[in-house]
This record gives structure tokens, sequence and C-alpha cells, in this order.
């Protein structure tokens, strides 16, 4: 075990090591500023874990009909060599007929245990250096490939569904495998974009293995798009998206260049010997609750407590948190509005204390209560 691997083991306590995988990283860019999500996500535990040990109970899983589903939508295309899944691709003219050297990574490194997972790391970056080096030989389509994607400067292994490139393309891109039904333009914009963020993490996994080979750019190789594979709506027959995830792509290179940027950093953060599996200390770490926590980590339950509890503007939404953000609390800005308690301690509240007075004489006027 690395020394690396020792302190993030110690952060992590007693708790066995959980992979975050795309979509762990993914979450920490949908919130960078918490640094509770963050620090759970370094350390190897999911928010599901991290909320068991706050003694709430673990909402986080797909509904089992769900889970079946994308399973059997999968299997479906991954069957037989992915013979589907290129046949999808030759459909759309994106491989012609010769284009057909698919690898299956799982297959040349079966198993769970760490050197399988490590084998299977080893062979992705074999065959993703083929291709940066023009082998005529590299594949189309790779199949669960595992890439790495650095947070705080420790490698945190992905495994998008796949990569696709024909013969004459410089590099791949990534596939996700989505069992949603494609309704076109009214498919739910909350799923596809959860599934363009998911790629955008395998896009910066693709631009770090391609910096390790010496690429100089690796976003023109590398580039932000991905392809959506869905089904049509009752059926098992796949739909195939080519979609621009330029946006998605930023936020999480941004995510992880936002500090703390290395493990001594998030260490010097933590009181001295903590652990995250004490739940005095996880809920001692900075958070950041926004209202859209609920969508994707498991901690919002707590969040939302710990912000209710501190009588945080957060609570009334988003636009509330901004335009209360001078007052830092919902008593505070009550306070400021009636003209009680202490007087405005800043320029801040003075201004805000007069916006919400000029509210709060519109709406008496408004009810008819002047
Ligand atoms: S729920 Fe809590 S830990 Fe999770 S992102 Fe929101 S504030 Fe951070």
């Amino acid at each position: 075990m690395s020394n690396s691997d020792q302190r993030v083991a110690r952060l992590r306590g007693a708790r066995p090591a959980e992979e975050p995988g795309a979509r762990g990283i993914e979450r920490v860019a949908r919130n960078p500023d918490c640094l509770r999500l963050r620090a759970v996500t370094i350390a190897g535990l999911t928010p599901a874990t991290a909320a068991q040990i706050l003694g709430f109970p673990d909402r986080e899983g797909q509904s089992p009909f769900a889970l079946t589903l994308g399973q059997r939508f999968e299997r479906q295309l991954l069957e037989n060599g992915a013979a589907n899944l290129f046949t999808l691709y030759r459909e759309r003219g994106l491989l012609g007929p010769s284009e057909a050297k698919i690898v299956a990574v799982d297959g040349l490194a079966p198993g769970t245990d760490l050197r399988a997972r490590r084998r299977r790391e080893t062979e992705t970056r074999r065959l993703l250096e083929g291709k940066f080096r023009g082998d005529p030989l590299a594949p189309n389509l790779i199949i669960k490939p595992r890439l790495l994607v650095s947070l705080v400067g420790l490698p945190h292994p992905i495994e998008p569904d796949f990569l696709i490139a024909a013969d004459q393309e410089p590099f791949y891109r990534v596939g996700e495998l989505k069992s949603y039904p494609d309704r076109g333009g009214k498919t739910d914009a909350a799923d596809i974009r959860s599934a363009c963020r998911q790629a955008a993490v395998g896009v910066v996994g693709l631009r770090e293995a391609l910096q390790s080979f010496g690429a100089r750019q690796p976003e023109q190789l590398a580039v932000a798009d991905a392809d959506l594979v869905m089904r049509v709506t009752g059926f098992f027959i796949p739909t195939l998206s080519r979609m621009a995830i330029a946006s998605e792509v930023d936020s999480v290179e941004r995510a992880i260049a936002e500090a703390p940027t290395n493990l001594d950093d998030l260490e010097t953060m933590l009181p001295a010997g903590a652990t995250l599996d004490d739940p005095a200390v996880l809920a001692s770490v900075p958070n950041n609750y926004r209202p859209s926590c609920k969508e994707h980590c498991g901690l919002w339950e707590h969040c939302r407590r710990q912000a209710l509890a501190g009588r945080h503007p957060v609570v009334l939404g988003d636009l509330a948190a901004e335009q209360l953000s001078a007052a830092g609390s919902i008593d505070r800005a009550l306070e400021l509005m009636a003209g009680s308690g202490l007087p405005p301690l800043n320029a801040a509240e003075a201004t805000l204390a007069a916006e919400l007075r000029t509210a709060d004489q519109a709406l008496r006027r408004a009810v008819g209560h002047v």
C-alpha cells in the first residue's frame, strides 16, 4: 500500500473502501464548494455510506425495476461480443463493416479483486496508447474500459460503458448505455444531464491518459462529445445520440482543480487524527447545502437538517440564499427588516435592511395591512 493509500485509509477509518466511480466524481462537480462531499469521495466512501454513519437511511439506490431494466438493456447490447452495439454504429454509418475490432476489458482480466482491477487499468492503458500511437489494429469499440481520474492528486478509477473510434479517427470518444426511453426533445432533461456529466468524467479520464502518453493537446484528441445509447419507448431497440458536452467537461475539470487539490490540504482542514467514520467528525466538515443536493447526494437529509438548525436562508431556496447572504441567517434578516436587534453591522447589511423594509411595506400595502 502506498503512503497516499495509507493516508486515505486512515481518513476513512474502519469502513472498507468504495470506488466512487464517474458518478461520484460527477457529484463533486455538481457542488464543487462542498468540502464534506469532496472529503467523503476522496476517502473512498459514498454519500450513502456517509449518511448511514450519521444515522440516516440509504435512499440512494435505484429502484429494483430500473436496475433490472438497465441490466437487461446493457446485456442485450453487449452480449455476443457487443454485436448489437456494433450493428447500431454500422447502421448509423459511424463504423464501417471492417471496423469490427471490439475488445471487452472485463474479458481480459475478469474478477473483482484488486489484482484484476489493476490489470484492467493496465490493459485499458495499453489499448489507449495503441490508438494514440496510430496502431491500425487498435480496437474500434472498447467495452468497460477502466480509466483513472485524479482527485487531490490521487487516481480514482472510473468505468465508462464503452469507448468508440472509427479507424480514421485519431482517438476515442466516450459512450454511455442508458435504458431511459428516448423521447427525442421530450426525454427527461435531468436524465440526459446526468448521463452527460458521467460521460464528461470519462472524457477527463481520457485526457489524463493522453497527457501521460505525452500528448500536447489532449483536448483535441479526446473531444468533449459523448454518445448516449438509449432505447425506443416500450422496446429494447437502441437509439444513438451524439451530444456536445463541453460545459459538463469544463465543470468536472474546474471541480477537480478546486481546493483542496492535494491530500495535505484536506488533512489540514480536518482535526488532527480525525476519521470520517466518526459521526461527530463527519458532521463538523463544512458543507454547502443547496436545494439541488437532494437530486444527487445521499447526505442531503442530514445537511438540510443542519441548514434548518442554523436557520440558513438556503432552506428558503437558492434565490433567498443569494439575496439574504449579507444577513447570513433568516433570524438576522428578520431583525434587519424589523429594525430590532443590533443595527446594521456593515454596508451590505444596511442595503439589505433597506431592501427588506421596502419589500415589507409593499407587501403590507398590497394586502391592505398598512
Ligand atoms: S448534501 Fe451535503 S454533502 Fe452532499 S453535496 Fe449537499 S451539502 Fe454537500
